[in-house]
């Protein structure tokens, strides 16, 4: 069986990239940016003041100088600093010629309008023009991913709009005769479509558009003909119906529309029977498995990579850290498992707190989890106090 390293890089071998387009800054949280940003402004822009005090030159001081005036934020004082004298000055606002230092207001005693101020370093509580950003500098890099900070400085630099790769569509598309809307109260035998839930939720985590097909029965004909009609989408997201069963018509449903099964079964627990298919177009198919842990396993090791690598997003990757695992764990050599477990701090070390019930039906195990624990797959015993890796997700 494929391992989870291999299946990995085949899927992530076969996404391309998509379009790109401009979006309003404002909507630009989550993309990935298609263009380098060149910086067209120098950040700060001029000198400022970092503090609150009095702007004044350095070879003057120490000394007791009159007070010429104020110079608030937004407000720069028109003409140099007066010779022998010191002007007061804010946080943020503009540092008048000929001054070169900046004397904070606790080190300072103001005796009417005199001040008396200790001898200060060139430069001491002075943003330097452009000391954060370069004019001309390459600030953010095509493949950013535009969080908080992106953003901000994306603004700071005046782009009203941002180059940005486009939303991925996704199609989601439950089989499962069993399967009802979440608007329907479930009847003898059924159960509610909640996957479908859960993988749009983690669509849109990884800069997505999830599109609902609703639910498709158990059946070969079916299957095919929604499948076929799920192709006018950016990537197609399959779940249940993918294992051996009487009833599992994914895989043949895959192969009678003409989309090429690339594989099929990945080392791991839960969700081995996770199926990966490349239609002529080149849209990628992921038939994931029915239970909704292991739809969402699933998900979190190939299904977001792939979204972000669609994007051009440079880091895809989720940060690892070596965790405790104070039970230890025992399984048999052949498959990865992936505990859900909540971590917390020891001192210096992480400790995973793993979830008591890890079947693939426990959907509560999916409560409250921030991370994935990595059990390699020829490992059999974990003894108690063992450090594992902890793939880190989203913080709560
Ligand atoms: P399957 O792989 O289709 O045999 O499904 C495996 C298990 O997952 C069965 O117990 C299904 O009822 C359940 N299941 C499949 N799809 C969903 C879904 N979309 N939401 C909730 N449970 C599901
Ligand atoms: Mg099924």
């Amino acid at each position: 069986m494929l391992s989870v390293t291999e299946a990995a890089a085949r899927i992530r071998g076969r996404m391309t990239r998509i379009g790109a387009e401009a979006v309003s800054i404002w909507d630009a949280g989550g993309r990935v940016l298609a263009a380098n940003l060149v910086a067209a402004r120098a950040l700060p822009p001029l000198d400022l003041s970092a503090m609150d005090g009095f702007a004044a030159r350095a070879a003057d001081l120490p000394a007791t100088l009159p007070v010429a005036g104020a110079i608030a934020a937004g407000h720069p004082w028109a003409g140099p600093l007066p010779a022998g004298a010191v002007l007061r000055i804010m946080t943020g606002a503009a540092m008048p010629d000929g001054a070169d230092t900046v004397v904070i207001l606790e080190d300072a005693q103001v005796d009417g309008a005199r001040v008396t101020l200790p001898a200060s370093r060139t430069g001491a509580n002075v943003r330097r023009a452009g000391e954060d950003v370069a004019l001309g500098a390459h600030v953010l890099a095509r493949g950013t991913r535009l969080d908080a900070g992106a953003l901000a400085l994306a603004a700071a630099l005046g782009h009203v709009t941002l180059e940005v790769a486009r939303r991925p569509r996704v199609a989601i598309l439950a089989t499962g005769d069993e399967l009802v809307d979440v608007t329907v109260e479930p009847g003898p035998g059924q159960i509610v479509d909640s996957s479908a839930h859960a993988v749009a939720a983690l669509v849109r985590a990884a800069g997505g558009e999830p599109r609902y097909l609703g639910v498709v029965r158990d059946d070969r004909a079916a299957t095919t003909a929604a499948l076929r009609g799920a192709l006018d989408h950016d990537l197609v997201i399959t779940t249940g119906g993918v294992s051996a069963g009487d009833h599992d018509h994914v895989r043949p449903a895959l192969a009678e529309a003409g989309i090429e099964l690339e594989l099929w079964k990945v080392a791991m627990k839960p969700g081995k029977p996770i199926a990966f298919a490349v239609a002529p177009s080149g849209v990628p198919v992921f038939g994931l498995p029915g239970n909704p842990v292991s739809t969402m396993v699933a998900f979190e090791l190939f299904v977001r990579p792939a979204l972000l690598a669609m994007q051009g997003a440079t880091a895809i990757d989720r940060p690892r850290a070596p965790v405790v695992l104070p039970d230890g764990y025992d399984k048999p050599a052949g498959r990865a498992h992936y505990l859900r477990a909540r971590l917390e701090r020891d001192g210096a070390t992480l400790v995973a707190r793993v979830h008591p019930k890890q079947g693939s039906a426990m959907m509560t195990s999916m409560i409250g989890v921030d991370a994935l624990l990595e059990i390699h797959a020829e490992l059999t015993r974990v003894p108690p106090g063992t450090i594992v890796p902890a793939i880190l997700l989203e913080a709560r």
